[in-house]
């Protein structure tokens, strides 16, 4: 039997996140026995629910992976036993000490043992140091650790960001407090590393000798839907761009790690940060989606939808080049394009290569001459890939060249389902692995990058580019790619 116990705490269990995605992902720990034998769940809110009713609530999105339907029920019913409800203020340290009375007489009967305890904060931001305060004073543990998942947005700018981490810092150390951005959870993070560090062919080539420029392009084909309360008061640079799209980009352009450990990564991660410049609003485009109407079909824009301000000046879309001033990267533009209600959902990274000195093959590809560069493309969306397009010759007499792709289909090769990205992240934050959770170094060094455009874009009150709902996007993107020599064929989402 194992020398600890494992009280999770979801805080705000009645929302949205946590019914549809965290307790469906601790089920699949659950199923997959990546919990500690000795686990409970509370879900904690202010909204009165008893036990039974949460069990209720949750249930309906439990459930188990194709490949693993055995005993799909008998293991939802276990899972259910171990989840209580417990109705409190957030800021009432009085509810959080009930709390730790209820906590404290599942660890007893478990035994008197280590007792561990993880809180995730699916609450608002306005809540967390409340909730920290209380947890911290009132209900941590005495004799293990006790952690805090807290969920992005981590602040709107650089200062707020601060005043967060110091607030949280009042009640908890650095090493308790796990910022989660669930794309860090994604395949795609954990596999750069491993393509480019294991892979002798790529990273002799990674730097500005050999590569020309970086796409990391971010499209969905849907726009805010009735949930733009939220995103209109930080719009597409604040809700992918410094988050999860500057991650992608620390991980592909930081220096090799000394090991594998979270410190280390983290380390180089800050070191690429730092050595970003500030975006210049001349290297941006900002657009927002537009309603259009067709025959009996009408498309609602970005401010016909409720949740949005009529006259909301948010950018739905961004494009922006980002440049790394340090010897690997001097020169090497990173564009960045991210956007919703696009003709297509697409998550990437695209690598163009530089010509091949002295071209020999030119004069063979016709009308293609622009092509004739290598491009390595590591796809999220729509399906997980990575291809390599490449100069062949078309069989046959004479002397034909084509483009082609050494292409990896994940799902072809790994048919296996992939766990969801909350689990990853989940079981890393259980087991001390930090190596995917944002360090406050880090966080400052990815708000520096973007503070003093998004300043800028609100002092000026810069207007988007409008363009169609499921359109390529605002046509300034293509002036932007054009004035940093980036192939426009690219953009077409
Ligand atoms: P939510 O449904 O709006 O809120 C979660 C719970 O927090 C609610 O059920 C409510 O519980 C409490 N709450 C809501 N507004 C509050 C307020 N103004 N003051 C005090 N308590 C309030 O949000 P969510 O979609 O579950 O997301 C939770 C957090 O994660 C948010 O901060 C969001 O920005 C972030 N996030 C969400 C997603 C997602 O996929 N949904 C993804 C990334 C990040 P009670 O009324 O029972 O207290």
């Amino acid at each position: 039997k194992a020398d600890s116990t494992l009280t999770i705490v979801v805080v705000g269990a009645s929302g949205d996140l946590a019914r549809n995605k965290i307790f469906p992902a601790f089920f699949a720990l659950f199923y997959d026995d990546q919990l500690p034998e000795d686990f409970t769940i509370f879900g904690y809110g202010r909204s009165p629910m008893t036990d039974e009713e949460l069990r209720i609530t949750i249930s309906k999105t439990l459930n188990c992976r194709v490949d693993k339907r055995e005993n799909c029920h008998d293991k939802i019913s276990q899972f259910l036993k171990r989840c209580f409800y417990h109705s409190g203020q957030y800021s009432s340290e009085e509810h959080f000490l009930e709390l730790d009375n209820r906590i404290r007489e599942k660890e007893s009967a478990q035994g008197g043992k280590i007792s561990n305890r993880l809180y995730y904060l699916a609450v608002p931001p306005t809540q967390f140091v409340d909730v920290v305060r209380c947890a911290n004073r009132r209900a941590s543990s005495d004799n293990g650790w006790t952690r805090v998942i807290v969920e992005k947005p981590f602040g709107r700018d650089s200062e707020s960001s601060k005043k967060l981490t110091r607030d949280l810092k009042q009640y908890l150390n650095e090493d308790q407090i796990f910022r989660i951005d669930h794309h860090l959870g994604e395949e795609l993070f954990e596999n750069l590393l491993v393509l480019r560090f294991s892979n002798l062919v790529f990273e002799p080539l990674w730097s500005r000798d050999y590569i020309r420029n970086v796409q990391i392009i971010f499209s969905k084909d849907f726009g805010v839907e009735g949930r733009g309360r939220y995103f209109d008061n930080y719009g597409i640079i604040r809700d992918v761009m410094q988050n999860h799209l500057l991650q992608l980009l620390a991980l592909f352009a930081m220096e090799t790690p000394v090991t594998l450990d979270a410190e280390d990564i983290r380390n180089e991660k800050v070191k690429v940060l730092r050595s970003i410049k500030p975006v210049s609003i001349e290297d941006v485009v900002v657009g927002q989606y537009k309603g259009y109407t067709e025959g009996n079909m009408s498309v609602p824009g970005y401010t016909d939808d409720p949740t949005v301000s009529n006259n909301s000046l948010t950018p739905t879309f961004a494009a922006a080049i980002l440049s790394i001033n340090n010897s690997r990267w001097d020169g090497v533009p990173f564009m960045m394009v991210a956007g919703k209600a696009l003709h297509s959902k697409r998550v990437e990274i695209r690598v163009q290569f530089r010509h091949v000195p002295g071209n020999l093959f030119n004069r063979n590809f016709g009308n293609n001459l622009n092509n004739a560069t290598n491009e390595l493309v590591i796809q999220v969306q729509p399906d997980e890939a990575v291809y390599l397009k490449i100069n062949n010759k078309v069989p046959g007499l004479g002397m034909r060249l084509d483009r082609s792709d050494l292409n990896l289909l994940f799902k072809k090769r790994y048919p296996r389902e992939a766990p969801e990205a909350y689990e990853r992240l989940l079981l890393d934050a259980m087991r001390g692995e930090r190596r995917l959770f944002i360090r406050s170094d880090e966080l400052d060094a990815a708000w520096a990058v973007f503070t003093p455009l998004l300043k800028e874009l609100e002092q000026k009150k810069t207007a988007p580019e409008l363009y169609p709902y499921a359109s390529e996007g605002p046509v300034g993107v293509h002036y932007l790619g054009a004035k940093h020599h980036i192939r426009c064929v690219n953009f077409r989402f």
